[in-house]
């Protein structure tokens, strides 16, 4: 049995690329009989907000989403909010120290900014990161520990490129450490997303990622954790971004693609929903739908590989 998940980080409110993409992630398991979990990203205290998790579960429940397992449903692997699974992660973080997979960086931002000058690292995460903490000997490491409380990096395996298949975008190739050895564990002891979304995807038995396509290379690092720990790898997704009026990558800040903005502006779900559909080209028109009516139109293949743009729905162009 399949099981999908849409994981939103509630530092913002719900906009119309998080919708597109619960959408799809919702009708690829209403379409394969599968379960659909909602998991709230909430990790990172110092940006995410308890109003904002609130009102993301009333958008898309206003929007005729529903989900089987998740933080005010509950299920079986509950909690279904990462700020409550932290114990998960550090069990993680343990096994992969004991495989000696990760080795710990007292590297300052600033030291960061002079070191890896060169920008080809994944988009999602700034440069490569040269490794300098990675060669440094038992004697040297106990004598910084002492001074700086450590982040720790995943040690990428010498010579290794990545390949998968993206159910949304097709075959993708990562060349060898075209990251570099990314943090798992930053210095302030916050988890990593990669480490939290791969933990906790294996303890929920995700078998399908759909996501936005600005995690496209977040996911050679996460296989690489998934064979870390020895794990299944599920089936990725990476669906093109929505963009903003200007072009742009649709962000928090702009509000005008809310959904709470629209919602207040009396736009009815039943359009954004349609809308969405439209563009993502599961109807031939723009008319209003409820999700459910789209279920048997689904299919994955059909969603342009292009990034989406927003304009239109905005409150003033109605
Ligand atoms: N929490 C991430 C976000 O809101 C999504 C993580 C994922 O789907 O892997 O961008």
């Amino acid at each position: 049995m399949r099981r999908g998940r849409f994981a939103p980080t509630p530092s913002g409110p719900l906009h119309l690329g998080h919708v597109r993409t619960a959408l799809l992630a919702w009708l690829q398991m209403r379409k394969s009989g599968g379960t659909f979990i909602l998991r709230m990203e909430d990790l990172d205290q110092s940006r995410s907000r308890p109003a904002y998790a609130k009102q993301i579960l009333e958008d898309l429940r206003w929007l005729g989403l529903d989900w089987d397992e998740g933080p005010d449903v509950g299920g079986p692997h509950a909690p279904y909010a990462q700020s409550e699974r932290l114990a998960d992660y550090g069990r993680a973080l343990n096994e992969l120290e004991r495989h000696g997979a990760l080795y710990p960086c007292f590297c300052s931002r600033a030291d960061l900014a002079t070191l890896a000058s060169a920008p080809h690292g994944l988009t999602s995460a700034g440069p490569v990161y040269t490794g300098a903490c990675r060669r440094l000997s038992a004697s040297e490491r106990a004598a910084r520990s002492l001074a700086k409380q450590p982040a720790l990096r995943f040690a990428w395996p010498a010579g290794r490129s990545v390949a998968f298949f993206d159910d949304a975008l097709g075959a993708q190739r990562f060349a060898e450490g075209c990251g570099g050895d990314f943090v798992v564990r930053r210095a302030d002891g916050v988890v990593a997303y990669q480490l939290a979304v791969v933990v906790d995807d294996i303890a929920m038995g995700v078998t399908d990622v759909l996501r936005a396509s600005d995690l496209l290379d977040s996911t050679p690092r996460q296989i690489l954790l998934y064979e870390a720990l020895g794990r299944c790898i599920p089936r990725f997704a990476h669906i093109p971004l929505v963009l903003g009026g200007n072009g742009a990558r649709l962000a928090k800040r702009h509000g005008a693609a809310a959904v709470a903005q629209l919602r207040a502006a009396g736009v009815a779900p039943q359009r954004i929903i349609g809308w969405l559909a439209w563009k993502s080209r599961l109807i031939d028109r723009d008319e209003p739908v409820e999700p459910r009516e789209l279920v048997d139109c689904f299919d994955l293949s059909r969603v342009p590989r292009t990034p989406l743009a927003a304009g239109p729905l905005t409150p003033a162009n109605l």
